[in-house]
């Protein structure tokens, strides 16, 4: 089993690329995309995805079984990666109409602890921003600003962030609703606030036997995180090559997301071509250290456009997604 899957997403054409002349540059194949027409060699990843799929079925074949391992302590994180418009607050979260990565999760996690018979398990649920390197706390408006500690025993933590205790499928859906509308905070443009800013939703969970808890003994209780992230647009990371050097973009670049695809490279290499992992470079990679790498499992969701108007952004998509498996 891959510790790091990538997946490639593509969505249809919308209508302003129609509008505008564009059309679908692209092919999209089980496990390759490649330009149409072009001899150029086609870019592989763990699957790709048409703009014909649902994001159920992106759910079922490639996140399910890593949402089952971090029922049972393993920690995860699924991530949605790609230039601004792209899909990945579509995938991640959905619409009035297809429901997203999110609540498909979620659904599948209370689904699975209503038929555990041997064990009492309990979910906690955090939402957290990080807008240019401050992390602000999404359930607790006003609670911004925080500080990532290392602490001895509990390891990397965000201090102060809330965790709210969960029931239910519908109780995460209101809580992720209220996070929402604490995003509004302080914000003028919310398109420009999320094509800069990350989200990650927090769900840990914790299990003990059945007869552990009602012996009241506090040994045998597992501990493990699932992070859902949507990422900052990817035109804000500007890598040019393997080495993720910076164009020239001032201000614009996205510290976190640069780090992060540092790291996400690093760890898809084998053995000793690894090096230092530099998780410490930024908010993002700190606070997800715990679930990325060791025996952590990821999944990255590429997200692309099919079309001809924003064929170099795609491009750049595709390798840093072929890069990062
Ligand atoms: P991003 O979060 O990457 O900026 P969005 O998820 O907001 O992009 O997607 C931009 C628009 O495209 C939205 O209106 C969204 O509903 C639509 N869209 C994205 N992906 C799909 C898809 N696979 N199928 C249908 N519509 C999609
Ligand atoms: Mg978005």
């Amino acid at each position: 089993m891959d510790k790091i899957k990538v997946v490639v997403r593509m969505r249809p054409m919308n209508e302003r690329e129609t509008l505008a002349g564009q059309s679908s540059a692209w092919s999209v194949s089980q496990t390759t995309v490649s330009l149409a027409g072009s001899d150029k060699p086609a870019f592989a990843f763990d699957a790709a995805f048409s703009h014909l799929e649902t994001t159920r079925n992106i759910f079922d074949s490639q996140a399910k079984d890593l949402i089952d391992d971090c029922c049972e302590g393993i920690n995860a994180t699924v991530f949605a990666y790609g230039q601004t418009s792209s899909g990945k607050t579509f995938t991640m979260s959905g619409d009035k109409n297809a429901p997203g990565i999110i609540s498909l999760a979620i659904n599948h996690i209370f689904a699975r602890i209503a038929k555990s018979t041997d064990l009492t398990y309990t979910v906690k649920v955090s939402y957290l921003e990080i807008y240019n390197e401050v992390v602000n706390d999404l359930l607790s408006p006003g609670n911004i600003n925080l500080k990532i500690h290392e602490h001895m025993t509990r390891g990397v933590h965000v201090g102060g962030l809330t965790e709210t205790l969960a029931n239910s499928p519908d109780h995460v859906a209101a809580l992720i609703s209220k996070g929402e509308a604490n995003r509004h905070f302080g914000a003028t443009n919310m398109n420009e606030r999320s094509s800069r800013s990350h989200t990650i939703l927090r769900i840990l969970i914790q299990s003990q036997r059945k007869e552990s808890v009602a012996a009241g003994k506090q040994s045998g209780i597992r501990v493990s995180c699932l992070n859902l992230v949507d990422l900052a647009g990817s035109e804000r990371a500007a890598h040019t090559g393997a080495e993720g050097k910076r164009l020239k973009e001032g201000g614009s670049i996205n510290k976190s997301l640069l780090a992060l695809t540092n790291v996400i490279e690093k760890l898809s290499k084998e053995g000793s071509d690894r090096g230092h992992i530099p998780f410490r470079n930024s908010k993002i990679t700190r606070i997800l250290q715990p679930s990325l790498g060791g025996n952590a499992r990821t999944l990255i969701i590429c997200t692309v456009t099919p079309s001809t108007g924003f064929i170099d952004e795609t491009i750049s998509t595709l390798k840093f997604a072929s890069r990062a498996k």
